[in-house]
């Protein structure tokens, strides 16, 4: 948490805690729920494959 920029991005298999999106990459709102492991929007395009239906 002290280096605000990485230069270079190893992809770890397994990060401690540090989860990214297995789609894009992003590591912002990921969803460890059902083992999807992906951001909120990858999620969403997911989703509607996987069989999820968002409700109104
Ligand atoms: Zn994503």
């Amino acid at each position: 948490m002290s280096t605000k920029k990485d230069r270079s991005r190893p992809r770890k298999k397994s990060g401690k805690g540090n989860r990214t999106c297995v789609r894009c990459g992003t590591h912002q709102a990921i969803i460890r729920s059902y083992n999807l492991y992906m951001c909120r929007r990858c999620f969403r395009e997911t989703a509607e494959k996987l069989g999820f239906r968002k409700y109104q």
